[in-house]
């Protein structure tokens, strides 16, 4: 699949630090420790709604992952997958009387337009789903011959399912207890009371074909794959066994970035899938949570028809820390146009305060679990103050750009 347009990332003079991070699986914050190519899969979107706030802050935060390690020398070799087949965007179709495949290539298309107005670097692939479906086939075939998969006790509709105990490292990333799983199972998309499964907990890695339903032939019988096992298989073929950082929202702690990583250690007898299990928080709405049930989610591109800035727009949801769960409010946004008209005239002023210790200081909040609050507060205090050096405020523009990703 066609991914987005990239942009040049300038480069920042001094040194760079090593990017410190959170891990869900250690509960800690650890040093981030990729070879000459970093390899990072970041969750993406299942393509039935446009993009709403919570999806970008997850992006952004990825972001800037990726220029932390661009700026330590590091190649980025970034996967992100599009979920172009999966029951949300097949009820919503039918709800709206569209064509499935038309509403997932609009959206999708949409949610480039919104990643490259806020200054999102592209994955280097971009991989959908249906395009996929060999290679989910080839996985799928491969644990049914192990033993880590079986089919369902059905008759008719005989899908086939994973025993979530094959890799003997289940519960390892999200460290959840057997009753937290339950409930996240039945609540984000699982199947706990399927009749024919060996145990609640397993889950679907292959759907049998039903009528009405879109199914492609395979070795495995016509159907559809299961979502967990298509990030595997995309990460895998791209990135190998043991990549940097698996990515997403934190509503993708559990199942899904469970199974996705139970599935590559069952695949290749390996653990483990990830070195860090990295989760953003949820975005709120005048402090409620931002639902599609509550109907009050704001999406990037409403703003973008309000004509709202996107770099106000990113700095707004980078202005609280990735790990936080956040509100997003008319004040937010206010403060960003406000922030933004504050830094751009310090940028292009004719003169500033010397850039080096701004940029230093940028780079240890950065490093640090990304700590875009106070790397904020460091370029507030820097374009407060007057200073004689002359190559200082296109230092400081290069910074914040390349760092931050904020274009000024
Ligand atoms: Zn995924």
């Amino acid at each position: 699949m066609q991914t987005w347009q990239s942009h040049p990332v300038p480069r920042v003079s001094g040194t760079p630090k090593p990017l410190r991070l959170h891990d869900t699986a250690s509960a800690e914050i650890r040093l981030t420790t990729p070879g000459p190519t970093a390899t990072m899969y970041v969750c993406g979107i299942t393509p039935y709604d446009a993009t709403h706030l919570g999806h970008a802050a997850t992006y952004l935060a990825f972001d800037l992952v990726h220029r932390v390690w661009l700026d330590n020398g590091h190649q980025v070799h970034y996967v992100q997958n599009v979920t172009d087949i999966d029951d949300p965007l097949l009820e919503r179709a039918e709800r709206d009387q569209d064509d499935w495949v038309v509403l997932g290539m609009r959206e999708t298309a949409l949610f480039r337009e919104d990643m490259t107005a806020l200054r999102v670097l592209p994955p280097r692939e971009y991989v959908g789903a249906v395009e996929s479906i060999p290679e989910v086939v080839e996985a799928v075939a491969k644990l049914l011959a192990n033993g880590a998969a079986y089919r369902a006790d059905d008759a008719e509709y005989p899908d086939i399912y994973f025993d979530h105990k094959a890799s003997g490292h289940f519960g390892s990333e999200s460290r959840y207890d057997e009753a937290t799983m339950a409930r996240f199972f039945a609540e984000r998309g699982g199947d706990p009371d399927r009749v024919g499964k060996r145990h609640p907990l397993d889950a679907l890695l292959w759907r049998v074909a039903r009528p009405g339903e879109p199914s492609w032939d395979s070795e495995l019988g016509a159907g559809r794959p299961g979502w967990h096992i298509e990030c595997s298989a995309i990460a895998l073929n791209r990135l190998g066994m043991g990549i940097d950082l698996q990515g997403g929202g934190s509503d993708l702690i559990f199942p899904h970035h469970e199974f996705s990583a139970a599935h590559a250690e069952a695949l290749t007898g390996r653990h483990p899938f990830a070195h860090h299990y990295t989760h953003s928080a949820m975005i709120g709405l005048d402090g409620e949570k931002m639902s599609k049930s509550k109907g009050n989610l704001v999406f990037v591109s409403r703003l973008r028809a309000d004509n709202v800035d996107p770099m106000a727009v990113r700095l707004g949801l980078l202005s609280g820390h990735y790990r936080t769960d956040r509100t997003w409010t008319q004040d937010v946004l206010d403060e960003a146009n406000a922030r933004i008209a504050r830094w751009r005239t310090a940028v292009e002023s004719p003169t500033g305060p010397a850039a080096a210790p701004l940029i230093a200081e940028l780079r240890d909040h950065l490093s640090n679990d990304l700590d875009t609050p106070k790397a904020i507060a460091a370029i507030d205090a820097w374009a407060t103050q007057t200073g004689t050096d002359v190559t200082a405020p296109g230092e400081a523009r290069a910074a914040i750009d390349a760092l931050l990703g904020i274009l000024l």
